[in-house]
């Protein structure tokens, strides 16, 4: 069973990434098109964090 903490130690998991502004984990939003992670979207307070950089590559 995944465990959000033994994630964040042991492998980098974008899947999830923390809400910069309230905390919440916030989901990742990807253009499955182009296979590009555009950010991730917290459901808790509508915040969008933009994916910049490496973070847009989806390599799954
Ligand atoms: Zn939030």
């Amino acid at each position: 069973m995944a465990n959000s903490s033994y994630a964040d130690r042991h492998a980098p998991d974008l899947t999830t990434k923390p809400c910069p502004k309230c905390g919440n984990p916030a989901e990742e939003c990807i253009w499955v098109e182009e296979n590009v992670r555009q950010g991730w979207y917290c459901p808790q307070c509508g915040e969008f964090d933009k994916a910049i950089g490496r973070e847009r590559v989806c390599e799954s």
